[in-house]
C-alpha cells in the first residue's frame, strides 16, 4: 500500500517488481523498491536500443554444435542470438533477453531468429552441406500465440525446408508459466513434425503427468547439474534420473554445458543421448559453423 498513491503509480511499480523477479530467474517474488525505478529507466533505454538493433540488423545468430555422445557425430545445432552493439561490442543474450521478454520485442526477436535460421539452412543446402536440424529458443509469448505452428509452417515452406530441420526449445519454467493454454499450439507443432525440447530441465517443477501429456521430443539437462558431475554425487544421481525419466517417456536426452572429457564419459555411461558444450564446440557465427 505504500508503493503508490494512485493506480498508475502502483501498477508501474508492481511492473518494476515483476521485472526484477523475472530477472532473478523466475519462480520467485520481488518487492518494489525505489531503486527499481532506475532499473526501469535503464530497461526502457535498452528496449529502445534493441528495437533499433532489430531494424539495423545488429543481431547475429551463432550456432553451437550438438553431438551424439556415443561417437561424437554432429547431429544438429542450437541457434543463439548475439547483439553486435556498435559501442559495447558483442552483447550476450543474458543482458537483453529479459528486457525483450517484458514486451512484444521478444516476439519480433523470435520471428527474426526463425527466419534467419531457415535462411541459413537454405544457404547451407545450396552449398551442398547436409541438412542438420537447428534448434531455436522461443519465449512464453510465442507459445501463447495460437498461430505459431502455422507461421512456422509458412516459413519452412518459403525456404522449401522439411519440418525436421527445425526444433523449438522452451524452458521448463516457461512451459509451466504458459501451461495448458498452449497444449493446442504444441499439438499443432507436433502434427507439423517440428521437434520440441524442454530446455534447462530440472530447474522447474514439472509434474510428471504433464510431461507425459505434452508432445515433447527431448529433455535438455540443465548445465547446473552437468557442471559438478565429477565432484557432486547428488548431481550425478540427478543427471542419471533425468536420463532414465526421459527415456522411460520415449524422449531424447541432451546434456547442456559439457566442458570436460570426464563429464562426457559420465553422461555417456548414464545413457545420455546427445550433448552440447564447450568441450565439443562453442557457439560460433554461421561461417565458422559451416
Ligand atoms: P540456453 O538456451 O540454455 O543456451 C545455452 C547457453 O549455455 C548459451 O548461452 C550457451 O552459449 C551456453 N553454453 C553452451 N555450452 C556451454 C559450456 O560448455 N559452458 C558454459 N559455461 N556455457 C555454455 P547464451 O548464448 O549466453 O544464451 C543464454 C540464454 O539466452 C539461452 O540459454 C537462452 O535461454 C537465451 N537465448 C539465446 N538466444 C535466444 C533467442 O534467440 N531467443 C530466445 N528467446 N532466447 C535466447
Ligand atoms: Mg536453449
Ligand atoms: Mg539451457
Amino acid at each position: 500500500p505504500a508503493d503508490g498513491q494512485d493506480f498508475g503509480t502502483l501498477l508501474k511499480n508492481a511492473d518494476a517488481a515483476l521485472y526484477r523477479a523475472k530477472q532473478e530467474g523466475r519462480n520467485t517474488r520481488a518487492f518494489y523498491a525505489p531503486e527499481l525505478n532506475v532499473a526501469t529507466y535503464e530497461r526502457l533505454v535498452l528496449e529502445g536500443e534493441l528495437r533499433q538493433a532489430l531494424e539495423n540488423r545488429q543481431l547475429v545468430a551463432y550456432f553451437q554444435p550438438k553431438v551424439r555422445l556415443g561417437d561424437g557425430t554432429l547431429v544438429g545445432a542450437e541457434a543463439l542470438v548475439r547483439w553486435r552493439h556498435p559501442e559495447r561490442g558483442l552483447v550476450p543474450p543474458g543482458q537483453f533477453i529479459s528486457v525483450a521478454e517484458a514486451s512484444d520485442l521478444i516476439v519480433e526477436l523470435g520471428e527474426w531468429m526463425l527466419e534467419e535460421v531457415c535462411r541459413q539452412l537454405a544457404v547451407w543446402r545450396t552449398q551442398g552441406r547436409p541438412l542438420l536440424p537447428v534448434a531455436v529458443n522461443l519465449a512464453a509469448r510465442h507459445f501463447r500465440d495460437a498461430k505459431l505452428a502455422e507461421r512456422v509452417r509458412e516459413r519452412l515452406a518459403a525456404h522449401e525446408l522439411p519440418p525436421q530441420s527445425l526444433e523449438l526449445e522452451i524452458t521448463e519454467s516457461t512451459l509451466l508459466e504458459v501451461g495448458a493454454q498452449t497444449a493446442d499450439t504444441l499439438l499443432a507443432l507436433q502434427r507439423l513434425g517440428v521437434g520440441l525440447a524442454i530446455d534447462d530441465f530440472g530447474t522447474g517443477y514439472s509434474s510428471l503427468s504433464y510431461l507425459k501429456r505434452l508432445p515433447v521430443t527431448a529433455l535438455k539437462i540443465d548445465r547446473s547439474f552437468v557442471r559438478d558431475l565429477e565432484t557432486d554425487p547428488d548431481d550425478r544421481a540427478l543427471a542419471a534420473t533425468i536420463v532414465a525419466l526421459g527415456h522411460s517417456l520415449g524422449l531424447q536426452v541432451v546434456a547442456e554445458g559439457v566442458e570436460t572429457e570426464e563429464q562426457r564419459r559420465i553422461l555417456l555411461e548414464q545413457g545420455c543421448d546427445f550433448a552440447q558444450g564447450y568441450y565439443f564446440g562453442r557457439p560460433v557465427p554461421a561461417e565458422a559453423f559451416r
